[in-house]
C-alpha cells in the first residue's frame, strides 16, 4: 500500500521550500518533490538556480547568489525533517482524497504518493529564444528579469527583446540604470498596452528596431552584442550591448493540472482566500499562480501561506 502523507510539496523553489520549513516546523513531515536537474542547472530549485547574484531578498546585506540562496532555503527546511525526492511528478489525480502522485511511469496503477493535502509550488518558465549562447549567458548578460538585474548594467547599452507590455516595463525599468535601452520587436507594431507604448517612446534614453530578431547573442564570458536580422531586407547587423533583457512572456508550469484545477485565463492557477485552489486540500503559491510580483520573496511570503492554509485545513478535517 502506497504511504499517505499529511503534506506533498510539488516545486523546490523559494514558495516550494518555504512551505517546507513552515509545514516541517508544524511537525507535518512533508515531502518535496523536487524536480530533477536541467541543462542549465545541475540541482532542481527554480529560477533562481538559473541567476547569478541576487541583491533584493531581504538579510543580505551584500547579496547572495541564487543557487546558494536556495541551498540554505534547502538545509533550512531539512533541519526540521523535510524528505525530499529529486524527481518530476509525471501525474496526479485530485478527484478524490487522498490525492494521488505519480513519478515515473504515469499509467502505472497504484500511485508513487498519496497526500492529505497538496501544495503545488511548480513555478512558472520565462519564454526563451532558444538561440544557443542565450543559454550558455544565462546570468552573464542574458536576463528574464530586469528587477533583479538591472542594477547590474549601469551606464551600460542594453537591450530588451519583445513588444508585449512586459519588455515595455523592463525596458523603462531598465532606464533607471543603463546608458540606453534598444527595444528589438519582431514586428512594427507593439503589443503592450497604449499608456506603456506611451511612456516608452517618449523616454529620451529608449528607442526601437523593428522587424528584427536576434540570430546571435555574442560573447565570450558575458554578452558583448547581438546580431539581428531585419525581418523585411534580410540584412543583419551587430548591436553592441552588454546585456540582452528577454521579455517575451512567461508559462505556468501547469500541464499537470490541466482539467483537475480551476486555472486563470493565462493559464495561471486561480487561488482565493490566500492560498486556497478549486480543488478542496489543494494549495498552490509561488510563480504558479501570480503573474503580476513573480519575485523570490514573494514567493516566499505565499509559500508560507499555503503551510499556513494547509496546516489550518488538515486541523479542521481531524475535527470533523
Ligand atoms: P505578451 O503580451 O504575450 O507579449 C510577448 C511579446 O513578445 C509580443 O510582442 C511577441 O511578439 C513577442 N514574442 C513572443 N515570442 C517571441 C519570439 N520567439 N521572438 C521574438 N519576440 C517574441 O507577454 P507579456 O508582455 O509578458 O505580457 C503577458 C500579459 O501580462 C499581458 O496580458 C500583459 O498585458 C500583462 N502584463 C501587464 C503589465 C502591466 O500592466 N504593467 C506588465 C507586464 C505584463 P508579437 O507581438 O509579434 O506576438
Amino acid at each position: 500500500m502506497t504511504e499517505v502523507r499529511d503534506v506533498v510539496i510539488i516545486g523546490s523553489g523559494p514558495a516550494g521550500l518555504t512551505a517546507a520549513i513552515y509545514t516541517s516546523r508544524a511537525l507535518l513531515a512533508p515531502l518535496v518533490i523536487e524536480g530533477e536537474p536541467s541543462s542549465t542547472s545541475d540541482q532542481p530549485g527554480g529560477q533562481l538556480m538559473l541567476t547569478t547574484e541576487v541583491e533584493n531578498f531581504p538579510g543580505f546585506v551584500n547579496g547572495i547568489m541564487g543557487p546558494e540562496l536556495m541551498s540554505t532555503f534547502r538545509e533550512q527546511a531539512s533541519r526540521f525533517g523535510t524528505e525530499y525526492v529529486t524527481a518530476k511528478v509525471s501525474g496526479v489525480d485530485l478527484s478524490s482524497r487522498p490525492f494521488s502522485l505519480w513519478v515515473g511511469d504515469p499509467d502505472t496503477p497504484e500511485p508513487t504518493y498519496h497526500a492529505r493535502s497538496l501544495i503545488i509550488a511548480t513555478g512558472a518558465r520565462s519564454l526563451m529564444l532558444n538561440l544557443p549562447d542565450e543559454e550558455r549567458l544565462l546570468g552573464y548578460g542574458v536576463s528574464t528579469c530586469a528587477t533583479c538585474d538591472g542594477f547590474f548594467f549601469r551606464d551600460r547599452d542594453v537591450a530588451v527583446i519583445g513588444g508585449g507590455d512586459s519588455a515595455l516595463e523592463e525596458a523603462l525599468f531598465l532606464t533607471r540604470f543603463a546608458r540606453s535601452v534598444t527595444i528589438v520587436h519582431r514586428r512594427d507594431t507593439l503589443r503592450a498596452s497604449k499608456v506603456m507604448q506611451h511612456r516608452a517612446h517618449n523616454h529620451p534614453a529608449i528607442t526601437f528596431r523593428w522587424n528584427s530578431v536576434v540570430e546571435e547573442v555574442l560573447g565570450d564570458n558575458t554578452v558583448s552584442g547581438v546580431t539581428l536580422r531585419d525581418t523585411i531586407t534580410d540584412a543583419r547587423s551587430v548591436l553592441d550591448i552588454s546585456g540582452l533583457f528577454v521579455a517575451i512572456g512567461h508559462e505556468p508550469n501547469t500541464a499537470l493540472f490541466k482539467g483537475q484545477i480551476e486555472l486563470e485565463e493565462n493559464g495561471y492557477i486561480r487561488t482565493f482566500d490566500g492560498s486556497r485552489t478549486s480543488v478542496d486540500g489543494v494549495f498552490a503559491c509561488g510563480d504558479v499562480q501570480d503573474h503580476e510580483y513573480r519575485q523570490a520573496i514573494t514567493a516566499a511570503g505565499s509559500g508560507c501561506m499555503a503551510a499556513i492554509d494547509a496546516e489550518r485545513w488538515l486541523e479542521e478535517q481531524a475535527d470533523d
